[in-house]
This record gives structure tokens, sequence and C-alpha cells, in this order.
């Protein structure tokens, strides 16, 4: 396909998109936009109506194009379908700045400090993965009931993430690791007071409890250290990542193997609260008067603010070539 766009005599005077960051980086347009129909063929093969949504997702897009050269959106056609790959990275985006501004924000009221948890579960069959999401959703909410919890922890941040093993050589080839990435709000009391502080040990039995299993669910515990309180924010944000990596689904070559992942994934995730916040951390989400970080727009995702909207700049309109896959000028 790319042969017929550079075989095009044409093609001189046709503009292509190329959106930078700020590291000069292109984003990723094309390549989330191919993904997005890769995915489509999934869906319609899977015989889900779906497909036509996803399929047109991003196919237009409209930027201001500021005095400075720098482009943001400002409009598109996306189809917030859960496992869109173009969706998935423009939620990833809204969800870490919307990460950093609440960290921010409590790091100016108080200086508190951060514990990184990740709570897992065994691996999964495809066919028990929603049912296990229960669990460890249920788990969740009763460990963050617990006394214990409740005293040490002053907010949190949730971010439920899937794995799918791929490693053919592996026991657990094509099983799904599903676990929570939770970020904890303490005070700086927390680490010197006995009567609060939560051992590694401590927080295993906890979850194990919570989940009520036989064996010893992995548990990991670091406590976050930075020098900035700016950094601090950054890197906690980046825990918001993806809940599945497209990559982890959209298997190049391997239409079988696609279609029951996609299978798998849409089932088990629709209708979830994929990130949440708590305590004091959904008290200032509130505060700030942020959108619904997973459903809410997907145009604006507050990572560009930096820009001021008194600057002067022009409007462009981009529309996807699906025979050359590529973005041109309109
Ligand atoms: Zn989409």
């Amino acid at each position: 396909m790319q042969d017929n766009y550079n075989k095009d005599p044409k093609r001189n005077q046709m503009e292509l998109l190329s959106d930078k960051d700020k590291i000069g980086k292109d984003r990723p347009w094309k390549e989330k936009k191919v993904k997005t129909l890769v995915l489509a063929e999934s869906y319609e093969r899977l015989g889900m109506k779906k497909a036509y949504r996803v399929r047109d997702c991003g196919s237009f897009l409209e930027f201001k194009r500021y005095t400075n050269g720098t482009l943001k959106l400002n409009g598109a056609n996306f189809c917030k379908v859960r496992l869109c790959p173009m969706c998935s990275w423009r939620r990833e985006l809204k969800i870490f700045a919307q990460t950093s501004k609440v960290m921010d924000k409590a790091l100016e009221m108080r200086d508190y400090r951060f514990i990184f948890l990740t709570l897992t579960c065994k691996n999964v069959e495809g066919v028990e993965l929603s049912g296990t999401l229960d669990k460890l959703f249920h788990a969740f909410k009763k460990l963050s009931e617990r006394k214990v919890f409740k005293n040490a922890v002053k907010g949190w941040f949730r971010a439920l993430e899937v794995t799918h093993n791929l490693d053919e050589d592996s026991k657990d080839y094509d099983t799904y690791h599903p676990h929570f990435h939770i970020i904890i709000m303490v005070n700086k009391s927390y680490f010197n007071k006995p009567e609060l502080y939560i051992s590694q040990e401590r927080w295993t039995n906890l979850w194990k409890d919570s989940l009520q299993v036989e064996y010893t669910p992995i548990v990991d515990v670091r406590a976050f250290k930075t020098r900035t309180k700016k950094q601090v924010s950054k890197s906690i944000a980046e825990t918001a990542k993806y809940t599945v990596k497209d990559n982890d689904y959209i298997l190049d070559g391997n239409e079988e193997m696609t279609d029951s992942a996609v299978m798998v994934l849409d089932k088990a995730l629709a209708n979830r609260r994929l990130v949440a916040f708590g305590g004091q951390l959904k008290r200032i989400h509130k505060e700030l008067n942020l959108d619904d970080a997973e459903d809410g727009n997907l145009i604006n995702t507050g990572i560009d603010e930096e820009l001021r909207e008194d600057v002067d700049y022009v409007l462009e309109h981009y529309q996807w070539h699906i025979g050359y896959n590529q973005y041109f000028k309109k």
C-alpha cells in the first residue's frame, strides 16, 4: 500500500500529516490508525458490529496550527471502543495528564509520600479472565475498606493491567495475567509509626485474605523517592499506562489468536472501571473538575495545556487515505 503512494505522480502535491511531540518524535497517528484497521478486521470476522466504528476511528483529524508551528488536535471522529488502539493511546495521554495534575495538587497541599503497590493473582486461561477480574475488583474493594488500610492510606490511584503471554516456550503460553498497579498516598509519618506502617509481608497477607485464595499471590511494594515534586508526580503518572498493550491482542500474521484474544479481552473488559481514584486523590480529582479519564473527551487530553489559547492559529484538516495508508491534508 505504501508503494501505491510512492508511485503516485501527484504525491509531491499531497501534504502528509507531520505532528511531532516536544522532543521532535512523530506522534503515532499513522501507526495507531493502521492498527485500528487490523482490529476492525478481527471484529468483522467475529461478527461484531463495532467493526465499522473501529474502522472509521480517527479517519478525520482537525488540528489547530499555532504560529510557532505546533499542532494541537481540535476535532476527530474517535470510536471510543475500549480495545481500539487509537482511542487507547488518547486515553493513556489523558490518564497521564490527569494523574500528574492530581498528584501535583496533593503535593502542594501536603508533604505526602507515595508507595507503589502491585497486586497480582495467578495467570488464567481466556475463559476464566472475566470471572477473575470480578474477583480482583471485589478483593480490592474489600482491601480498601479494611481498617488497617483506611488508617494508613490517605488516597489511592488504581489501574488495571492485563498482559497476554505470547511466549510459545512458556508454560503459561496464551494465558492472561491480570493485576492492579496502585499508588498509595501516605503521610510522611507513616514510615515511623509502627501502628500505621504496612510491611510487604503484611500487604501480601492482606491481599491474600481479600482475594480469598489458597496460594500466596505476588505482591510488590516499593516506596517512591525522587528529589523534586515535579519529578514525583511525573514518575507516578508513568504507572498510568495501557490496560492492555495492543501488541498483546493485535498479532501480526496470526488471525486465529488475534480473534481469540480480541474476543476474550472485549468481553472481560466491558463495563469495568479500569482506572479509579480513591480517598483524598478522588476528592482532588473532583475539585479540579476533571472529566472522566476513561470515557471523557479524547480530543483534549489535557497534555498540551501549556499552549496558550490566545495564541494565533489556523485550522488544518487531515483525512486518512485507505489505499495509501497515510493522512493527507485536505
Ligand atoms: Zn477508536
